[in-house]
C-alpha cells in the first residue's frame, strides 16, 4: 500500500512535466503539507522554507486565522460582480487606505495585473488633461514588475523580455540609483516614473541614501506621477508595512500583491485622490479583482498583522538575521557581499549559487538563487532565532565544503 502510494506520488512529478507548460525549472520535490515556516514532501521530509513562496506567506503556512477568515466568507458569499457592493472588498480598502499615503484601491489578482493598472492609470491621468503625448515611462535596469505585457514592457531584464518582441512602446530603461539619469530623461514625454523601492528579482539591491527623495524632488518639480512597485516590498517584508515608510517619501501610486493575501491571489494598486480620479465607470475593470473570499482572507492578514505586531519582529529578527550572515561573510571569502533589509535579505557570492540551492534542499532548507549567483532569503516573517540559526550552520558547512564551492 506504502509502495503504491510512494509510486503514485512520484508518478505526479512525471505526469506534471508532461501536462503543464514547461515555464519553470522545477526542484524534484512534491511539496504535500505546510505549517509555519515548515514545509512537507510526499516522502514525509519536513523543510524549513526560507523563501515562503517567494515573498509571499509572511504569516507562514496554512496560517489559521487567515484560513478560518477564508472558510467563514466561503460559507457565506464568494463572489459577486464589481456591478456591486461588498462589504469586505470595502473593508480592505479602507484598512489600506487608514495605513498608507493612498486614497483609493484598485483590486486586481496579481502583482503584474496591478502593475497594468498602474501603467494605465498614469496614462489616462495625463491624457484627461489633453496631455496625450505625455504617455512615455521611466523605468529602471534590472527591474522586475511581471510577465503581461505593459508590465514585461516596463522590466528591465533583456531574458524576460526577448522572444515576445514588438512589446509595448513607451518605456525607457535608466540605471537604478542614478538620479542623473532620471533628470536627463525627464520631458514632456514622460508621465511616470516605476520603481521598486528595493529592487527584488534584479538581485535584492537597495537604494542609495536620499536616492529615492530625488526622485520624488525631480517628480514633483515637473508634475510627473512615481510610481512604487511593492509588490515584494510591501506587507512588511522589510521591516515596515511598506518600504517607502523607510524613506523620506510617499508614490502617488504603489502597487501589491504577493503577501497581501498570504498566499491567496490578489493584487492591488493603491494611489492618491488626485491622480486615482482619472479612473472613471469603464475605465478599468477586473472580474475577479477584489472578490468577497480572497478579500476577507487578505483582510485578516493585515489586521491580524497588527494585532501580532508582525511588522516590529520582522525589523527585528531580519537584523539578528542579518548579522548572523554578516558573521558567514566574514568566515568566508566566496561571499562577496550581504544585501537588504528586514526579512528580504541576499548574499552575493564568487561563484554560482545554484549548487547551494540544492544542497541545503538536501539539507532541509529552502533557499533560492536570483541573478546566478545572489542567494536569496525571504522567510515568512515569524520566522524564530532558532530556525535562522540552523541555516546559518548549515551554510557554514556548506561554504566550508571546498567540492560544493567548486574549488
Ligand atoms: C513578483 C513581482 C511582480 C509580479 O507579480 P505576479 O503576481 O507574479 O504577477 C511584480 N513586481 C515585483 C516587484 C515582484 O516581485
Amino acid at each position: 500500500m506504502i509502495k503504491k502510494m510512494n509510486n503514485l506520488k512520484t508518478g505526479i512529478k512525471v505526469l506534471s512535466d508532461r501536462v503543464i507548460c514547461n515555464t519553470y525549472r522545477r526542484l524534484p520535490i512534491v511539496f504535500m503539507r505546510g505549517r509555519g515556516c515548515t514545509l512537507w514532501d510526499d516522502q514525509g521530509r519536513k523543510y524549513t522554507d526560507f523563501l515562503a513562496g517567494i515573498a509571499v506567506c509572511n504569516l507562514g503556512h496554512s496560517c489559521p486565522e487567515v484560513a478560518s477568515a477564508l472558510c467563514r466568507q466561503a460559507d457565506t458569499l464568494f463572489h459577486v460582480s464589481n456591478l456591486y457592493y461588498t462589504v469586505p472588498q470595502t473593508e480592505l480598502a479602507d484598512w489600506l487606505v487608514s495605513h498608507s499615503f493612498a486614497d483609493r484601491v484598485f483590486f486586481a489578482n496579481s502583482g503584474a495585473e496591478a502593475n497594468e493598472a498602474a501603467i494605465k492609470l498614469a496614462r489616462k491621468f495625463f491624457f484627461d488633461q489633453g496631455k496625450t503625448g505625455r504617455c512615455r515611462i521611466i523605468a529602471m535596469e534590472n527591474s522586475f514588475h511581471g510577465r503581461t505585457f505593459a508590465a514585461l514592457s516596463a522590466t528591465g531584464q533583456k531574458k524576460v523580455r526577448e522572444g515576445f518582441e514588438p512589446i509595448l512602446e513607451g518605456f525607457d530603461f535608466v540605471p537604478f540609483n542614478d538620479v542623473d539619469a532620471v533628470r536627463q530623461r525627464l520631458d514632456d514625454t514622460i508621465c511616470a516614473v516605476l520603481i521598486e523601492p528595493i529592487q527584488g528579482e534584479g538581485g535584492v539591491r537597495a537604494p542609495d541614501p536620499g536616492y529615492l527623495e530625488s526622485l520624488r524632488d525631480l517628480c514633483d518639480e515637473t508634475g510627473t506621477i512615481l510610481i512604487f512597485d511593492e509588490i515584494q516590498t510591501g506587507i512588511g517584508r522589510t521591516g515596515k508595512f511598506f518600504a517607502y515608510e523607510h524613506f523620506n517619501v510617499t508614490p502617488d501610486i504603489m502597487t501589491l500583491a504577493k503577501a497581501l493575501g498570504n498566499g491567496l491571489p490578489i493584487g492591488a494598486m493603491l494611489a492618491t485622490e488626485k491622480v486615482a480620479s482619472a479612473f472613471s465607470p469603464g475605465a478599468h475593470a477586473s472580474t475577479f479583482g477584489g472578490t468577497p473570499v480572497i478579500t476577507a482572507a487578505a483582510l485578516e492578514v493585515v489586521r491580524l498583522m497588527e494585532r501580532e505586531q508582525v511588522v516590529e519582529r520582522c525589523a527585528r529578527i531580519g537584523a539578528y538575521f542579518k548579522s548572523r550572515l554578516e558573521w558567514l561573510a566574514q568566515r568566508h571569502e566566496i561571499i562577496e557581499d550581504v544585501r537588504g533589509m528586514g526579512l528580504m535579505l541576499g548574499m552575493r557570492l564568487s561563484v554560482p549559487g545554484a549548487s547551494f540551492v540544492s544542497a541545503c534542499l538536501e539539507k532541509g532548507f529552502i533557499i533560492n538563487c536570483i541573478q546566478e549567483n545572489i542567494l536569496r532569503f525571504v522567510p515568512p516573517l515569524i520566522i524564530t532565532e532558532e530556525e535562522i540559526d540552523s541555516l546559518i550552520e548549515c551554510l557554514d558547512g556548506l561554504f566550508s565544503n571546498p567540492s560544493i564551492c567548486g574549488e
